[in-house]
């Protein structure tokens, strides 16, 4: 399946320039100037260059004139759809196979030694979701804990907390690139989150924790510092 429009020697037609296309081609412009200082084209794994000296999108399956073209069709909806389906499937992938690239969920033993005798029901349900700060580019994590089976959800609620890698026993030998986030709430399993050793931002809106009583949801969201 070949996009027409981007078969090789299609051209603009002729003629006057309306301002909408005017615009239309400014727009374009500025978003490949945007592209050739953020894209590094060795390391794109879609772009291949075929025996006939064009460019070819292996994700959308599409012919281009040259780079230029083809990074301005990186920017458009379709390739922004197909990466984002890649990258869904990828992540469906990795949660299959139990793993994340900087994080992994593992029981925690340490200081809940006066509560193993109690009957626990499982694991809480969890999403953990990464994005950067739009304005200061800070990685950004965002967990998401589901506790349906909690009775009394008004007046108990998870509490987290921050361990060392040479604190907790889970894990053998410790490693020190990285600190464990626990999320506590009884009768559920304490859950820890394995993320980098970094300073993590305390200051106001950066750290934040939300406990929604209905939905029996509990949201934290830290960034890192630098
Ligand atoms: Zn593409």
């Amino acid at each position: 399946m070949v996009d027409r429009q981007n078969r090789v020697g299609s051209k603009f037609g002729g003629g006057g320039v309306s301002s909408a296309q005017q615009s239309e081609r400014e727009r374009k412009d500025r978003l490949r100037e945007l592209a050739l200082e953020t894209i590094d084209l060795a390391k794109d794994p879609y772009l291949m260059r075929n025996h006939l000296g064009t460019y070819e999108c292996k994700l959308c399956l599409t012919l281009h004139t040259n780079e230029a073209n083809y990074l301005s069709h990186t920017q458009g909806k379709k390739h922004q759809a197909g990466l984002a389906r890649r990258a869904a499937m990828e992540a469906k992938i990795a949660r299959q196979k139990g793993e994340t690239d900087v994080m992994l969920p593992l029981r925690a033993t340490t200081s809940l030694t006066s509560s193993q005798t109690k009957v626990k029901i499982g694991r809480p349900g969890y999403e953990v979701s990464k994005s950067r700060d739009p304005d200061t580019n800070a990685r950004c994590l965002t967990f998401e804990l589901h506790y349906p089976e909690l009775d009394d959800a008004r007046t108990r609620q998870p509490r987290h907390r921050f361990m060392s890698a040479y604190e907790q026993r889970v894990e053998t030998p410790p490693d020190g690139n990285y600190q464990y986030l626990l999320i506590a709430c009884e009768p559920y399993e304490t859950v820890g989150f394995k993320i980098p050793n970094e300073k993590i931002d305390k200051g106001e809106g950066r750290f934040v924790t939300h406990w929604d009583v209905e939905a029996k949801v509990f949201t934290l969201t830290l960034h890192f510092l630098g």
